[in-house]
């Protein structure tokens, strides 16, 4: 779309949510396919043990994959692991390996621990920079479900927060932590951080139960949930097992128009 216009700087966004199962994963990389599908150059940074959204983008994460791991704990760079998305021209990846089970714990004696992923994306800018390779647009980190180093690094790490919140009971339940969280970032560690994007997933409007949690955290927080709320849709939850983005697998599914929308969106509210 012609009136997506391109962000004046790199924005780097954090996919958090401490619960697992609610759409993280998926909507990071669905995201980042929109995104990349109109144009944008965009990175997808996996920093979750499972490895699933490397799977879901179709690049390599066997544990012999130069990953991650080998960028916050040994000082590789970005450069020397990340990946192309075989599917998508602008989309790249950064890959996580089972190897990153452990670095919740190595990452602890380390120096500057908390600082290691910013530092790291800091110096890929600069190199692409050098190496006449366009700037990137948007940056998505996608979290594990837990709260630790890892989390810390990515919030560290970006300017903004995208909270992906099931639309079901609880589904508030928990956030505070995850909310506190994100204030002592802010206070000790990382200023500028903040709270931009909530994206109601997995909604299925023929129930009350839906609309009702939808409405409730749109009044919780009446500025950054997105419009555009995804679906319930087979086709998102097949795309993985085909390594592909639901934009490349079924560009005209409901679940794909979904985060189309969303990305757009993002890029809007920008
Ligand atoms: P998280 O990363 O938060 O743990 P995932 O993104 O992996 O969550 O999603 C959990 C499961 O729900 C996955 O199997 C995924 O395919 C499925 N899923 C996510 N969003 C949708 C959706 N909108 N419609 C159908 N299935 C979905
Ligand atoms: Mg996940």
């Amino acid at each position: 779309a012609a009136d997506l216009e391109r962000p004046e700087q790199t924005r780097v966004l954090t996919v958090s949510n401490q619960k697992g199962g609610v759409g993280k994963t998926t909507s990071t990389v669905n995201i980042a396919a929109a995104l990349a599908d109109q144009g944008f150059n965009v990175l997808v940074v996996d920093i979750d043990p499972q490895g699933n959204a490397s799977t879901g983008l179709g690049v390599p994460h066997s544990a012999e994959t130069d990953s991650i791991y080998d960028v916050l704990i040994d000082d590789l760079s970005f450069a020397d692991v990340v990946a192309d998305c075989p599917d998508l021209d602008r989309l790249q990846v950064i890959p996580a390996t089972i190897h990153l089970a452990g670095a919740e714990i190595e990452l602890v004696s380390l120096v500057a621990r908390e600082q290691r992923l910013q530092r790291a994306l800091d110096q890929y800018h600069r190199y692409r920079d050098e190496n006449g390779q366009e700037r990137l647009d948007f940056v998505f980190i996608d979290c594990p479900p837990s709260l630790g180093l890892l989390t810390v690094n990515a919030f560290v790490a970006a300017r903004e927060v995208l909270i992906p919140i099931q639309c079901e009971y609880y589904a508030l339940e928990g956030l505070s932590q995850l909310l506190n969280n994100i204030n002592m970032i802010q206070k000790h560690l990382n200023p500028p951080l903040q709270v931009s994007t909530i994206l109601l997933t997995m909604y299925d409007g023929r129930t009350n139960l839906a609309s009702q949690v939808a409405e409730e955290v749109r009044e919780h927080f009446p500025d950054a949930v997105l419009n555009a709320m995804i679906p319930r849709n087979v086709r998102i939850s097949e795309a993985p097992s085909y390594q592909q983005s639901v934009i490349t697998y079924d560009r005209s599914s409901t679940g794909a128009l979904a985060y189309l929308e969303a990305a757009a969106e993002l890029v809007q509210r920008g």
